[in-house]
């Protein structure tokens, strides 16, 4: 296991120069940041092509037209958020003022997974940046031709001392984890959040678990079904489902499943063509082992729709399960993948009860044309975020904090949530010294005599 206690020290040291604090350089620092991927889009495109099959339309609104849309927003307000805040005293406090000094954390460790595997390694560094930290980004080893193109990126435009990539796997995630962070924010599985806050708690470093889970949609009976299933197979299957945030089953009412079913069918249809496998049109599978495991869940009696998969190119095709019980294999655990099992209701009250018994969500979606209905959902269950009568776009708004809640995550970022995330708030009481109030002290009358 190798040992990252010289660059972690070395960027300690750095940090400690206070250069990262200055406006000027953190907006420089942004502007280089969305300079290099303008320059390299095309290779950006290729790599994500390599490592998952992405096409470029995906890869420009997912990956990297958000980064540039986050950046702009972010160099756009930081001057306003960097600024100390004043706010309010009460009585106790008379004759002081309160300011919050936003300071950032100084050396922070950025983990990410393979999934948008550009995106969600420079989302969080530009709240870094933004911020005033210093960085160290260890990528995902299952996508290694994007992981390489963001360390040449990095290496080639800023020096190690202030953002570095190292890549690896498992191991050179745990021996980074041995070293003392000031924090520490990782995307990915849940089962792997637990090793990372068991880790960052040995030193106290505060952490932003950005996980995954069992993302519920909800199909009410007066939803509009086909923009529903126009919505949904959009966000379930870009990127092959492989979306912390995609749907990952449909709750329909009983009364419209059937019905659902088929526009769902159509939108399908309308989406992707039949011959996607043999095309090779759609997104890849990252891995054998995620490949083997999804597969597993495609029993023939449950198939409603598509089903097929290509070995030799690791994809599957977009997938309707039906006839599904919680007891199935398939709703255990976050599916991560093109395959969207369907589970019908009846009562409103049981279906909130079954999705609150189970750990929250970092998504969920509701399709429904009523506010009622869609308020009681929102009261009834606690999950991360969502959207209403949509899927997925909530998490492409700056001025909506993305994270989960429970077991889908601890913390938020993008857009102002970003530079929060990576900023420390030091509040500040500047007292006068102009009088002495004596109601503080104990003995009033000798306070007074002391003046
Ligand atoms: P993962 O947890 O397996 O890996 C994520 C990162 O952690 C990788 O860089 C990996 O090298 C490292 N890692 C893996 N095992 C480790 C260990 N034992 N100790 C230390 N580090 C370790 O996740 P993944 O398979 O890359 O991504 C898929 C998961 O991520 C899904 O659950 C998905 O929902 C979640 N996800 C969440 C978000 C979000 O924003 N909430 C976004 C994308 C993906």
């Amino acid at each position: 296991m190798e040992n990252y206690n010289e660059i972690v020290k070395k960027q300690r040291e750095f940090f400690l120069e206070g250069k990262t604090k200055s406006l000027a350089y953190r907006m420089q620092a942004l502007r280089l940041l969305r300079e290099i991927i303008k320059l390299n889009e095309k290779s950006l495109m290729d790599a994500l092509k390599e490592d998952l099959n992405k096409n470029p339309f995906e890869s420009y609104m997912s990956e990297i037209g958000m980064l540039l849309g986050e950046i702009s927003f972010t160099l756009k307000h930081l001057k306003k958020w960097s600024e100390p805040r004043r706010v309010k005293a009460t009585m106790a406090q008379f004759g002081s003022k309160s300011v919050i000094y936003p300071e950032p954390y100084g050396v922070t460790l950025i983990i990410s997974p393979w999934n948008y595997p550009f995106q969600l390694a420079f989302a969080p560094l530009i709240g870094a940046i933004a911020a005033g930290n210093c960085s160290i980004i260890k990528p995902s080893e299952l996508t290694p031709i994007t992981a390489k193109l963001i360390g040449d990126l990095i290496s080639q435009s800023f020096p190690e001392e202030y953002i570095t990539v190292i890549q690896g796997g498992v191991e050179t995630s745990q021996a980074l984890l041995k070293e003392k962070f000031d924090y520490i924010f990782f995307t990915g599985s849940v089962a792997v959040g637990k090793v990372i806050m068991e880790a960052a708690a040995k030193t106290l470093t505060p952490v932003t678990l950005e996980l995954g889970g069992k993302s519920p949609c909800i199909v009410h009976k007066d939803a509009n079904l086909p923009l529903a299933a126009k919505r949904i197979a959009w966000g379930k299957f870009i990127n092959a489902g492989q979306t912390c945030v995609a749907p990952d089953y449909i709750y329909a009412h009983s009364e419209v499943k059937e019905e659902f079913l088929q526009y769902l069918i159509q939108s399908i249809k309308a989406l992707y063509s039949e011959d996607v496998l043999l095309k090779g049109e759609f997104t890849r599978i990252v891995s054998k082992k995620h490949f083997e495991r999804l597969t597993g869940f495609l029993s023939e009696d449950k198939i409603h729709y598509g089903g097929r998969y290509e070995s030799s190119s690791l994809m599957i095709e977009p997938t309707i399960l039906d006839n599904v019980t919680w007891d199935d294999f398939v709703m255990k655990d976050e599916i991560f993948g093109p395959i969207l099992p369907v589970l019908s209701y009846e009562d409103t009250s049981n279906m909130i009860n079954t999705i609150t018994e189970r750990p929250k969500p970092l998504a969920l979606y509701i399709f429904s044309e009523n506010k009622a209905f869609q308020n009681r959902v929102l009261d009834g269950i606690s999950f991360g975020g969502g959207c209403i009568n949509d899927t997925i776009f909530h998490l492409s708004s700056p001025y909506l904090p993305f994270g989960g809640v429970g077991e889908s995550g601890v913390g938020a970022y993008h857009g102002k949530g970003s530079f929060d995330t990576f900023t420390h708030e030091k509040s500040i009481l500047k007292q006068t010294t102009r009088f002495d109030l004596p109601l503080r002290y104990p003995n009033r009358k000798n306070a007074l005599e002391t003046l």
